[in-house]
Formats: C-alpha cells, sequence, structure tokens
C-alpha cells in the first residue's frame, strides 16, 4: 500500500510504503510546544519505505539540542517530518492524505501531558463549526 502526505501550502509532499502497526504521540512538554498543541503524533518510517515526491529542499530544519530537531516548510510552517535518523524517518501523522488504518499504538511521556489535556464536564464535539450539528461521541 502506498500512501501520501502534504504540507499544508503543498510545497512538500511525500509517499510511504506498507503497513504501519501505529502512531506514537508523545505529550512532553517540547512536543507540545513544538506543535503548539497537546503533542507530536508520529509514524516512525523507515528510510527505504519513505520517498520524497517534491519540495525536499525546501525544508529549514532548527537544531534545539543535538537529541531534538524539528523540520519544517519554509514556506508554510508544516512541521514535516519532525526528526530523522539514519534508519528511520519521524513522520508527523497529521501530513497524512491518506488513511493510515491503524491508531495509536503508544502514548510517551503521558507522565508531563498537559492539565488541560481531557475533556471536562459536559465537552461538546461538533461535526464541523460549533453552529452546526454535534456529533456522534462516546
Ligand atoms: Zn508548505
Ligand atoms: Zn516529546
Amino acid at each position: 500500500m502506498r500512501r501520501k502526505g502534504s504540507c499544508l501550502c503543498g510545497a512538500l509532499s511525500y509517499a510511504i510504503q506498507g503497513e504501519f502497526d501505529g502512531v506514537w504521540m508523545c505529550h512532553c512538554s517540547n512536543c507540545r510546544k513544538a506543535s503548539g498543541g497537546t503533542g507530536n503524533t508520529i509514524v516512525v518510517v523507515p528510510r527505504e519505505r519513505f520517498e520524497w515526491l517534491s519540495g525536499e529542499d525546501h525544508r529549514v530544519t532548527y537544531t534545539l539540542r543535538p537529541s531534538y530537531t524539528i523540520t519544517r516548510c519554509k514556506t508554510c510552517g508544516t512541521p514535516l517530518p519532525a526528526e530523522e535518523d539514519d534508519s528511520n524517518i519521524y513522520l508527523t501523522a497529521g501530513t497524512l492524505d491518506d488513511p493510515l488504518d491503524a491508531g495509536f499504538k503508544n502514548h510517551i511521556f503521558y507522565g508531563s501531558r498537559a492539565d488541560w489535556e481531557r475533556d471536562q464536564e459536559q465537552t461538546r464535539y461538533f461535526v464541523e463549526r460549533s453552529d452546526g450539528p454535534e456529533a456522534d461521541h462516546s
């Protein structure tokens, strides 16, 4: 199975091959800041199963520590991928354009998640905007 993904502006696009057994989510404080949300959602892709379709040289990488880098599209700032090493690409799951046919496999640094990362009483879910229909959520 071949799946594609891209950044928000479309300058970067890629394809991944094969099946994946799930998404890793890191809730640590670095990943919260890097994502601006609850953390980073990552699909670990072996290098030989990843290929750039466009924009490989249209990226900028910020090295925060030797072990923590962030790569983003130069135009739109989409994080893509989060990190790379000799054997794997740590692909930001939100950039996939095709269904992955897998769910969360591991939540890491869950002990340091933000205190607001939870529903409160009477949290409402909407299919789209909050003036539209509510979504089925249980
Ligand atoms: Zn872009
Ligand atoms: Zn993290």
